[in-house]
């Protein structure tokens, strides 16, 4: 468990402004994360990592000289938000252009590939790879489903170490896409994490037992077995990952890295390095600057990982370069950038508010209330949509609803009290809650009441047709974006059931009280059927068997959320107008 934390919401933000107090000499804190304090040379491409907050030294304690040049920082565990990381590449940008780099988890791919689409459609040429080094997250089969742990450092640094070196983009991507199609990892654990404010570890390891292939945010493990000795857990991840060497490898030249999880030793993993040297040349492969310490951790999680890097000539070349960063040396570099001037800075652009008919800005009151609403039973479930994420997923389920929410109805006042139409407030809130919220949920909560926001307009109060037609879309664009199909085992399979009653409530002549009613008893009854649903997609998706007979989280949440807005209507008597 965490000892030394305040309010635990503010946690990520507080630990942000400690690391980059205590390190100006790196990095310096810019809206959604950090850049390097010396800035990118002029011309040459930056390269933004990124990820939620809990695995320091990853992402923020990676930047610097030859490594990377700007890391977007989430909450704990949770994806940063699209806005986030478009605002540290765009602080990161130096006229090379960006690449986006990241561990492969749903909510990241979403809100990077957000960010991607927004810089490239500034005319800020992009590319991302997402790391997908975790041998036991998917088969080899499906490599680009497999999720990324400890090897992200190996693609952070050769990408790094190009871009100083002044490759263009269509390089570094082509190396950093090499890097990763070369790396391997695989973790086992003897005990889980607890995150700050929690009571309850994420996922727990029973005594005298180890799980196998856990993943780097409390996932639990693929297997589980008995509790080895040092040398059998070095046989073991030696063993696993040999057996699945990138076939087109001919050298004998492997990086290496050696990742504690964050509760164990540098002396046990030293004595578990000792064998893993020892079967390496057995093997007849030669480890080139191995790195063993604390670099991709999981809060407290006692575990460690093994990650193998196939090496040709260029890729050595810049696994070995030079770099200097809070948490990573190597070498020593001729620190040479530019530094930013202080009016560089992100400055926030405060938009005016279009103007909307005093139906709509009346509408915008009740709207209001229903995000009043949705906060408050949210606030109520936080622990136990958690507890449910937790067994599956990554267990910050609760937490991830309940910035967003609050940050949705946050913003709401704030239009309100400025004016705003309904359609306004509801696209606001949508965009407060994608930026605060991070994680997959946030992103697709965000677009949703974008969806409709917009449908909604500002022009005239607000219609159960618009109303309907905004969810409508709403549930297209969350599957567009998502990629997510109909029994997936996800928020859809209560968006598009209720969507479709809503509708068919409407064209029968009901009231939109009634109309309402109907359609969340379709959401309640949806939600719970996903129980029995085989998760396809998202975080859940390799532990199919964890999963059954307990509900997908997002679509229990989306259930509470629509029920709470049903009995907000209802209170108010304004459902028929
Ligand atoms: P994260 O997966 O980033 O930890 P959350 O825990 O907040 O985010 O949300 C998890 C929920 O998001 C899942 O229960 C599921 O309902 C939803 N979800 C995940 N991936 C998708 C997707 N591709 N499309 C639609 N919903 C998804
Ligand atoms: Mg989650």
């Amino acid at each position: 468990m965490a000892y030394l934390f305040n309010n635990p919401l503010d946690f990520a933000e507080q630990l942000t402004e400690g690391l980059t107090a205590a390190y100006p000499k790196w990095i310096r804190q810019v809206p959604g994360g950090v850049v390097r304090s010396n800035g990118t040379a002029p011309g040459n491409v930056a390269v933004v990592a990124g990820g939620g907050s809990g695995h320091y030294p990853a992402f923020a304690g990676l930047v610097g000289p030859g490594l990377a040049h700007g890391a977007a920082m989430g909450n704990i565990f949770a994806s940063p938000s699209a806005q986030q990381i478009y605002s540290v590449a765009k602080a990161a940008h130096a006229g090379g252009g960006v690449l986006l780099t990241y561990g492969n988890y749903a909510g990241d791919v979403l809100n990077f590939t957000q960010a991607q689409d927004r810089l490239n459609a500034e005319g800020i040429p992009t590319r991302m790879v997402a790391v997908t080094d975790d041998i036991a997250s998917a088969s080899a089969a499906e490599t680009a489903k497999r999720r990324g742990i400890a090897g992200d450092l190996a693609v952070f640094k050769v990408a790094g170490a190009a871009a100083d070196a002044g490759l263009n983009l269509d390089d570094v991507f082509r190396i950093a896409t090499l890097a990763n199609s070369n790396t391997r990892s695989l973790g086992v654990a003897f005990s889980g994490c607890t995150l700050p404010g929690s009571t309850t570890p994420l996922f727990t390891v029973p005594a005298g037992r180890m799980a196998v292939g856990m993943g780097i945010h409390g996932e639990p493990g693929i297997s589980e077995q008995n509790l080895p000795t040092a040398d059998e857990v070095a046989e073991l991840l030696v063993r696993s990952l040999l057996s699945e060497a990138p076939e087109e490898m001919n050298g004998n030249r492997v990086g290496l890295i050696l990742n504690g999880l964050g509760a164990v030793k540098s002396e046990e993993l030293f004595v578990v390095y000792r064998k893993i040297a020892q079967l390496l040349d057995f093997a007849g492969l030669t480890p080139v600057e191995p790195e063993i310490g604390e670099l991709v951790t999981s809060f407290e999680m006692a575990g460690v990982s093994l990650s193998l890097f196939w090496l040709d000539y260029e890729l050595e070349k810049y696994w070995t370069a030079p770099a200097s960063t809070p948490a990573f040396r190597r070498g020593a570099v001729t620190d040479t950038g530019p530094r930013y001037a202080a009016d560089e800075l992100n400055q926030e652009v405060k938009k005016e508010l279009p103007s909307a008919s005093s139906a709509s800005r009346q509408a915008a009151g009740t709207v209001q209330s229903l995000l009043d609403a949705a906060q408050s039973v949210i606030d109520d479930n936080v622990a136990d949509l958690g507890a449910l994420d937790a067994i599956a997923g990554d267990g910050d389920h609760g937490i991830g609803m309940q910035r967003g929410v609050r940050a949705a109805a946050d913003a709401g006042r704030k239009a309100l009290a400025d004016g705003a139409g309904a359609g306004t407030l509801l696209t606001l809130a949508g965009d407060a809650w994608a930026d605060r919220a991070g994680g997959t949920s946030g992103a697709l909560w965000g677009m949703i009441l974008n969806s409709i926001g917009e449908s909604l307009g500002d022009e005239d109060a607000p219609t159960a047709a618009r109303i309907s037609l905004g969810i409508t879309q709403a549930g297209r664009r969350v599957m567009d974006f998502g990629k997510a199909e109909l029994g997936d085992k996800t928020l859809i399979d209560v968006l598009i059931p209720f969507g479709q009653a809503f509708t068919e409530g409407l064209d029968s002549g009901r009231s939109l009280d009634e109309t309402w009613h109907a359609a969340a008893d379709a959401a309640d009854h949806a939600a719970k059927s996903t129980a029995s649903l085989v998760p396809k997609i998202g975080r859940a998706r390799p532990h199919v068997e964890k999963s059954m007979g307990s509900p997908d989280p997002g679509a229990v949440s989306m259930a509470m959320i629509i029920r709470a807005v049903e009995h907000a209507l209802d209170s108010k008597g304004e459902g028929n107008e």
